[in-house]
């Protein structure tokens, strides 16, 4: 496990999952974390935990591009998908203290159940999509099927903790970051931290390892503003260091969309063909 850099030294990362070429807006987010490490660390880490989207090709392209803009790391790189036993002790401490329980539910469960009572009213959606009604919450993780979802009991958690609200300091968006527990459970919900089949989800697996590779800041694109609330509740259970958050602006197209990763049109491969420099590609972006 590495340590928390020295006073005065940063640490930061970027963190793609290898499902698709790296776009203008990963280019963004990985300078910027290199940027933001000065004086300190970059450090950079695959976020393979869904296996059946990920692939080694785009991994490989993921270093070759991130070469070619003149980004350095330490090696070995982190691969969330080797990490599934720390995720697993994370989990468990968790039920230690009663907070997680399983969930059969699928998506159109879920939809029905928020639907059927507030017909014509849209359901609530937070950074996962609808919010989960809690339908499973009152199930024993003993009584798990195999290969069920496992959510966070997020009341329960707000009660245990004792706290009023859940914040965070950002660099980039100063002001006052705070989400109370009624908030929370209306805007964000019973967290899913461990998908079917997967041990793991996002947000569990990126506490987790955020807090194992000592990282001090955390830049991240602004769409995940709503899910570090959920970041720094899972700490607070946990136990982790908070870092400090930077959530950048979204890169967008000409018509004002978010790029995706199957906008290929933007893939910093094409770029490359192309004769790009990275000098080219900092000015497009700004830098
Ligand atoms: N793998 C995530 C992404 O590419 C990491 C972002 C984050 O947690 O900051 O969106």
């Amino acid at each position: 496990m590495a340590g928390i850099p020295g006073p005065g030294l940063r640490r930061t990362r970027f963190a793609p999952s290898p499902t698709g070429p790296l776009h203008l807006g990963h280019a963004f987010s990985a300078l910027l974390a290199y940027g933001l490490a000065e004086p300190g660390q970059f450090l950079l880490r695959i976020e393979d935990i869904d296996q059946s989207r990920c692939r080694p090709e785009w991994e490989q392209e993921i270093f070759g591009d991130l070469a070619w803009l003149g980004l350095e790391w330490p090696l070995p790189v982190m691969r969330q998908s080797e990490r599934l036993p720390a995720y697993a002790a994370a989990l468990s401490r968790l039920a230690e203290r009663g907070l997680i329980y399983p969930c059969c539910c699928r998506r159109a469960d879920i939809r029905a159940a928020l639907v059927a009572p507030q017909e014509g009213a849209d359901p609530p959606v937070g950074p996962d999509g609808l919010i989960y009604p809690g339908t499973c919450r009152g199930r024993l993780l003993a009584d798990a099927g195999p290969d069920e979802a496992i959510r966070l009991n997020a009341g329960a958690a707000f009660d245990l903790l004792g706290i009023g609200q859940v914040s965070f300091d950002d660099e980039a968006l100063p002001g006052d970051h705070r989400l109370g527990r009624t908030s929370f459970l209306a805007r964000v919900g019973d967290v899913v931290l461990s998908r079917r089949g997967m041990g793991t989800s996002y947000h569990l697996a990126v506490v987790v390892d955020d807090a194992a590779q000592g990282i001090t800041v955390v830049p991240r694109g602004v769409d995940l503003f709503e899910s570090t609330y959920i970041h720094v509740l899972l700490q607070a259970l946990l136990r982790l260091p908070r870092p400090i958050y930077h959530h950048h602006q979204l890169i967008r197209d000409t018509s004002g969309k978010r790029l995706a990763k199957r906008d290929d049109a933007r893939a910093l491969r094409r770029y490359r063909e192309d004769g790009a420099t990275p000098a080219t590609v900092r000015q497009l972006l700004g830098l």
